[in-house]
């Protein structure tokens, strides 16, 4: 009855069997939560306020097509994501700019800083931290020394739940001084919301003839892989699978469990209009959440009150209800899910698909060009 069989009602999910059904394909969507949407999904909460109930979603791209094929969906609404940091007490624009640097310095220092750094650099480049801390200027080394204690050492330990000395020196290495006077977090062409949220742009992207969708189903009840072979309700499925759950969970964790960070997320309401000056604070060297999010601020919405929510983060722990959110990529692990990637290969209609069957992280613009790209080949 159906051409294609999707797990997960996510980005990676939905895009292709939007795609797919466009294409005249018959498409069955398994989804294990009572909604569709993924890890983007938002509602309104008790307050009627919209927040993103997995954490704080902002669409930007540089690429045209993802951002027209998504808009055939929703009406995007311009918005230009700035975060700051709550350095003891003072906020300070992140990524770390020549804004900055005047806010943490006094006047004349903060001059002679940028000056070098201008003169060294140029201005509007992107510094990264350890190119920095390698500069011989005692100043600018000091800089960076700052930058690195107070912005990226202990918010990335909260992040990953490691000690400074673990962190990979790549990671340092990407994070960057910018020499510009704009504050912005996101460089993207295409920097925008979806007026009437990300929920509405599926229920909309998923609205399609062809396309079928089971929510409260969990594809391991339903789904059986042997010998190659894929049966759907204990009958031989020969049509196309896509999977977008937990690689590991789909061959029972024989090889055992991917490692994954989780989050914990705390919302408050409060009856003011504003609770912070950016929808999103990240607080760097103090607290034992990571960041605070306001989501009136990214979302747009006028109503009275006002919603936050606070974040913290875990390690996963399997066969609980925690969700696992970020994959934690080091060569042990990713050696580990090659051999659950080694096994998917040996069901010729079955594609893994998405940040959680491929174990590694896609902003939605990414796993929406990767869903897209995949169903080209695939028809
Ligand atoms: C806190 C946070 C903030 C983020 N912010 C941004 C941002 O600002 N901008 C950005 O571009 N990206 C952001 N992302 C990334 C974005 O969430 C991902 O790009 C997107 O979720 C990937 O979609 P996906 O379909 O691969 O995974 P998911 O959205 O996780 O969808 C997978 C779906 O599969 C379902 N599923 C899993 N296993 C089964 C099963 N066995 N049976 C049935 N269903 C199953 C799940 O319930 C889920 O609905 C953020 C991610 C996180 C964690």
């Amino acid at each position: 009855m159906y051409d294609v069989i999707i797990v997960g009602a996510g980005y990676a999910g939905a895009v292709s069997a939007r795609r797919l059904a466009d294409k005249g394909k018959k498409v069955l969507i398994l989804e294990k939560r009572n909604h569709i949407g993924g890890n983007a999904f938002d509602e309104p909460d008790d307050y009627g306020i919209l927040i993103h109930t997995y954490g704080p979603h902002i669409f930007h791209t540089n690429s045209k097509d993802v951002y027209d094929f998504l808009g055939q969906f929703t009406k995007w609404m311009p918005y230009h994501h700035k975060v700051v940091g709550n350095v003891y007490g003072k906020f300070i624009p992140i990524p770390f700019n020549l804004n900055s640097i005047r806010l943490v310095y006094d006047e004349d220092k903060a001059n002679n800083l940028i000056e070098k750094l201008i003169k060294e650099y140029g201005r509007e480049t992107a510094i990264p931290i350890l190119q920095l801390r390698a500069n011989k200027d005692e100043d600018i080394k000091e800089l960076a020394e700052y930058v690195y204690e107070n912005v990226f050492v202990k918010y990335t330990g909260k992040q990953w739940g490691v000690k400074p000395h673990e962190i990979d020196e790549a990671v340092t290495a990407r994070v960057p001084v910018i020499l510009t006077e704009e504050d912005g977090y996101f460089t993207d062409e295409y920097q925008a919301m979806p007026s009437e949220g990300y929920t509405e742009l599926f229920e909309k992207m998923l609205s399609h003839p062809s396309i079928d969708i089971r929510l409260n189903t969990d594809a391991g009840d339903c789904i059986k892989l042997e010998d190659g072979h894929i049966f759907f309700e204990c009958i031989e499925f020969n049509g196309t699978v896509i999977y977008t759950g937990m690689a590991d969970e789909l061959f029972d964790r024989c090889f055992g469990a991917l490692p994954y960070r989780s989050l914990r997320f705390e919302f408050e309401h409060y009856q003011k209009d504003s609770y912070q000056t950016e929808a999103v604070v990240n607080y760097t060297v103090n607290e034992d959440f990571t960041r605070i999010t306001e989501f009136k601020k990214m979302t747009g919405q006028q109503a009275e009150g006002t919603t936050i929510m606070k974040e913290y983060s875990l390690n996963f722990e399997p066969d609980t209800d925690m969700i696992p959110y970020y994959a934690i990529l080091n060569d042990e692990n990713k050696a580990l899910y090659k051999k659950y990637n080694a096994l998917a290969a040996n069901y010729e209609n079955l594609y893994l698909l998405g940040r959680l069957a491929e174990y590694k992280y896609y902003n939605m613009d990414a796993i929406t060009k990767k869903a897209l790209e995949l169903c080209e080949r695939m028809v």
